[in-house]
C-alpha cells in the first residue's frame, strides 16, 4: 500500500477502531452466512497472450475459493503446531454477472492497451492511462491483471483507500495456475494473498526486521522476516517457529496453506455491519439482469445438462472449492457419482441432497468404495449424512433413485468440511433409521465348487467398479478368512485360496458397496 494522504489515514484509523469495538463479532463454522463477492477482473493486454483464456480466470477463482475455504491440498502439510488455528473463510468469490449500469457480463473485461508494462503508480486503474476504471468498488472486488515492471508480481489497496484504485493488481506470469502463469508463481497464491491484503490482512512479520513487526492478529506467531522460496526445514525467529506457510508470507506458492482463525475473523468483521465492505453483502454484481439469482461459476455442473456421464465410480465428478454440484437422475437404476476429499484440519464430513422432486438418496463410499453411510429418506425429502472424524483421504458420494425413482429436475448436492465435529440431529437420525429393506441389493455372485477343498470361484457381477470384501465366518460367527478385490464394473472372477481352514461348514458373506451375498461354503479335504 502506498497512497498515504489524510483522508486515508482517517480511514484507516476507523477500521482499526471498528476491529477494536468489534471483537465479539463471531463466525460459526457450522450454519454461517456465505459471504459472496462479486469479482471483475480487468485483463489489459498489449500482446495477445496476455489477454488469458477464460480457462486460466476460472483456475484462480477456484484457487481463492479453496484457500479461503481452506480445502486447498497443501493443508494436510501444515505443520501440527498451527493445524489448531488454521480456518476456513465464509469467503466466496464468483465472477460477476452483472456490471454495474444492469447489463450481463461474465466479469471478465479485456482491453488493449498500448503500455508494454506498468508500475505500481495505479496507471492500469484508469482508462485515460492505458488502464481500466475500476467497476464501483462498494459492490465489486476489482482485479486488474497487467504486466508489472520491476519483478512486482502484484499489489493490492488496504481497505479504507480511494475508490477509484480500491481492489488488486496481478501481473500474468503469478495469475491463476496454467496459461501465462510460471513456476513458482504458478499456483495462484499471488492472488490469494494480495486479497488477503484488500481484506485487511497485513503481512505475517508486521513489515518490520526487529522482533516487533505486528501483523494485529493474535494467533500468527512473531517473525523477524518474510520467508522466501521453500523452506527445506521448519525456519524460525523471535522464540517461535515461524507460520511460514501462512498466505500472508512471502512463500513460495506450493509452500502456502493457510490462514488463521485470527486472520479470518479480521477479514470477515469489514463485511459485519458498519464495516468498510459491508455493502458488498447487498451488491447487485451477481444478480442476473431478468432478476433471477446469479449461476455460479464454481458450482459443478450448474447447467445439470451434461452427458451425466458420472454413472459410475471411476467416472466421479470432482467437487470443486465450493463444493455445490447439480445432477440428474432421468434413468431408472442410474447413479451419479462424486467426489471430493477432507483433510487434516476440516475432517468431518456433511453431504445434503437437496432440491428433490423424487425419492433420491445419498451413500458415501471411502477412497477403496466400500460404504460408510447412507441417507435414506422417504419421498422427496432432503437427505443429510454426517462423518465426523473421518481418515483424511478422497471420499465418493453416490446420489440414486430408491426402487427406480427417475426425475427430469436436478437435484442439488452440497458437501461442507468442518474442524469441529457436525452435530447430530435426533430427528434426522430416527428418520435415516427407518431401513427399507427393498434397499438391501443382493449381490449377483456364485460360489463354485461347493463343496470344495483348498480353492473357489468366486464369480461376481458388479453395477460398478468398486472394492468386493469377502469373508468366511465359522458357524459361531468368528471370522476365519478375508479377502479384498479391486473390481471393474461387469463380470469378474475371483479366486479365493482357502489355506489351512479346517474341514467344515462355513459361511461365505461377500458384500460391494450397498450390494450383499451370503453362502453356505462347505470345505471337504
Ligand atoms: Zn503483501
Amino acid at each position: 500500500m502506498l497512497l498515504e494522504d489524510a483522508n486515508y489515514r482517517t480511514a484507516r484509523q476507523q477500521i482499526e477502531g471498528f476491529n477494536k469495538t468489534q471483537r465479539s463479532f463471531k463466525t460459526e463454522k457450522t450454519n454461517t452466512t456465505i459471504i459472496q463477492i462479486p469479482v471483475v477482473i480487468h485483463v489489459l493486454y498489449n500482446k495477445f497472450e496476455d489477454s488469458l483464456t477464460d480457462d486460466q480466470i476460472l483456475s484462480q477463482i477456484e484457487v481463492l475459493n479453496k484457500d479461503y475455504q481452506l480445502l486447498n491440498d497443501e493443508v494436510n502439510s501444515i505443520p501440527d503446531e498451527f493445524t489448531p488455528v488454521a480456518s476456513g473463510s465464509n469467503f466466496r468469490f464468483v465472477l460477476a454477472t452483472r456490471k454495474p449500469d444492469g447489463v450481463a457480463t461474465n466479469g471478465i473485461e479485456r482491453k488493449f492497451t498500448n503500455k508494454i508494462s506498468f508500475s505500481d503508480n495505479n496507471d492500469m486503474k484508469y482508462s485515460l492511462r492505458g488502464g481500466a476504471d475500476a467497476w464501483d468498488a462498494t459492490q465489486y472486488l476489482n482485479i486488474w491483471i497487467c504486466r508489472l515492471n520491476n519483478n512486482l508480481l502484484g499489489y493490492a489497496q488496504l481497505p479504507g483507500g480511494a475508490a477509484a484504485t480500491d481492489g488488486v493488481v496481478i501481473n500474468p506470469i503469478a495469475f491463476g495456475t496454467l496459461g501465462t502463469a510460471k513456476y513458482p508463481y504458478n499456483k495462484g497464491r499471488t492472488a490469494t494473498h494480495e486479497v488477503g491484503h484488500w481484506l485487511n490482512l497485513a503481512h505475517i512479520w508486521g513489515d518490520k526486521t526487529d522482533c516487533k513487526g505486528d501483523d494485529l492478529v493474535e494467533d500468527t506467531p512473531p517473525q523477524s522476516m518474510p520467508t522466501y522460496g521453500m523452506p527445506k526445514k521448519q525456519p524460525s525467529s523471535c522464540g517461535h517457529n515461524s507460520m511460514y506457510m501462512n498466505f500472508m508470507d512471502y512463500t513460495d506458492d506450493a509452500g502456502m496453506a493457510m490462514f488463521t482463525t485470527g486472520q479470518v475473523a479480521r477479514m470477515e468483521k469489514l463485511f459485519a455491519e458498519g464495516g468498510f465492505r459491508h455493502s458488498i453483502i447487498s451488491s447487485k454484481g451477481l444478480l442476473l439482469p431478468d432478476g433471477k439469482t446469479a449461476t455460479d461459476n464454481n458450482i459443478v455442473n450448474n447447467e445439470c445438462n451434461s452427458e451425466n456421464n458420472n454413472d459410475i465410480r471411476g467416472k466421479a465428478k470432482q467437487l470443486k472449492g465450493i463444493s455445490l454440484a447439480y445432477g440428474k437422475i432421468d434413468k431408472s437404476g442410474k447413479s451419479e457419482w462424486f467426489e471430493f476429499s477432507n483433510n487434516k484440519v476440516q475432517s468431518n464430513i456433511y453431504i445434503t441432497l437437496s432440491e428433490l422432486t423424487a425419492d433420491f438418496d445419498i451413500a458415501l463410499y471411502n477412497a477403496n468404495g466400500l460404504l460408510l453411510t447412507r441417507s435414506r429418506r422417504s419421498g422427496d425429502k432432503p437427505e443429510a449424512l454426517k462423518w465426523n472424524n473421518a481418515e483424511v483421504g478422497n471420499y465418493y458420494v453416490r446420489v440414486y433413485g430408491y426402487q427406480g425413482a427417475t426425475s427430469t429436475n436436478c437435484f442439488a448436492l452440497q458437501t461442507q468440511l468442518s474442524k469441529v465435529a457436525f452435530k447430530t440431529n435426533e430427528e434426522e437420525v430416527l428418520v435415516n433409521e427407518t431401513e427399507k429393506p427393498e434397499d438391501i441389493k443382493v449381490l449377483q455372485s456364485k460360489v463354485y465348487p461347493n463343496p470344495s477343498s483348498y480353492a473357489a470361484n468366486f464369480d461376481v457381477n458388479l453395477e460398478e467398479e468398486g472394492e468386493v470384501n469377502i469373508a468366511i465366518y465359522d458357524m459361531v460367527g468368528a471370522k476365519i478368512k478375508s479377502y479384498n478385490f479391486n473390481s471393474l464394473s461387469g463380470f469378474n472372477s475371483l479366486n479365493i485360496e482357502f489355506g489351512d481352514i479346517q474341514s467344515g461348514v462355513y459361511n461365505l458373506v461377500a458384500q460391494s458397496g450397498d450390494a450383499k451375498f451370503k453362502q453356505r461354503l462347505i470345505v471337504s479335504r
